[in-house]
């Protein structure tokens, strides 16, 4: 909220039902998935969230919020947990290790070219995040990066126990869309370069199907700022 503050769009928080009521679309942030579900269960909040996310308003997933949007999320220290779902994407919670293996690094998201005039790059904060192993054939890779090599291996176990090793590629997928839905694995809030926010909302503005939802389209660089000031993330209504 701070981050986009920043920005100069203003939004409410959301924590129950009721509180979703009216807004225009939603940013589902980071934390700790399983506590976040567990909120969420406690609030009743999954029943209105599916019904926010199934309308078609945009809907902005980061991290946690990546995870909790998924159709499948594996990794999880024991049993599984409540996701929103819609995304149709496998996630591993915890695919980059701990906290200790949280890192930066600058990603290229062609997407971003398109608006930027050429310039493509967007800073990543990655804590404790999780990446995205595969996609279904409707959802849009909008970033990737490389696997680093301080990575642990990654595993899980099927139904029958058995472990095995389920990610050996290079790079890993962390931006995806698909219609309505933007997911990143990393914090564009968290640095402190305002403009990967601001291109995070220009992502998020590509997932609106509507004018009505549309923020930054068709805008110049002029008008971007005067957009974030305009840009309501409670309602336009
Ligand atoms: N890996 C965390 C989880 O399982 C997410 C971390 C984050 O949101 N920074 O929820």
């Amino acid at each position: 909220m701070i981050a986009l503050r920043r920005i100069g769009v203003s939004g409410v928080e959301v924590r129950k039902p009721e509180q979703l009521q009216g807004l225009d679309s939603l940013i589902i942030p980071g934390g700790e998935s399983t506590t976040m579900a567990k909120l969420a269960n406690y609030h009743n909040l999954f029943p209105a969230l599916r019904e926010f996310v199934g309308a078609g308003k945009p809907v902005w997933g980061t991290c946690a919020g990546l995870i909790f949007l998924a159709n499948k999320a594996v990794g999880q220290k024991s049993g599984g947990q409540e996701l929103i779902g819609g995304l149709d994407c496998t996630v591993h919670r915890n695919f980059f290790g701990s906290q200790l293996q949280s890192f930066e690094t600058e990603l290229s998201v062609p997407m971003l070219a398109e608006k930027e005039g050429g310039n493509n790059t967007c800073r990543g904060v990655f804590i404790r995040a999780p990446a995205i192993l595969d996609v279904g054939s409707d959802v849009e890779v909008l970033a990737d990066c490389p696997v680093p090599a301080d990575r642990p291996s990654i595993t899980i176990t099927s139904g029958e126990g058995v472990e095995e090793e389920v990610y050996s590629k290079d790079r890993v997928i962390v931006a995806v869309r698909q219609g309505n839905i933007l997911a990143t694995a990393f914090h564009p809030e968290l640095t402190s370069d305002s403009r990967c926010l601001g291109h995070a909302m220009m992502l998020m503005d590509l997932c609106a199907p509507t004018d009505r939802h549309r923020f930054f389209l068709d805008m110049d660089k002029e008008y971007q700022a005067k957009a974030f000031s305009a840009l309501s993330l409670s309602s336009t209504s």
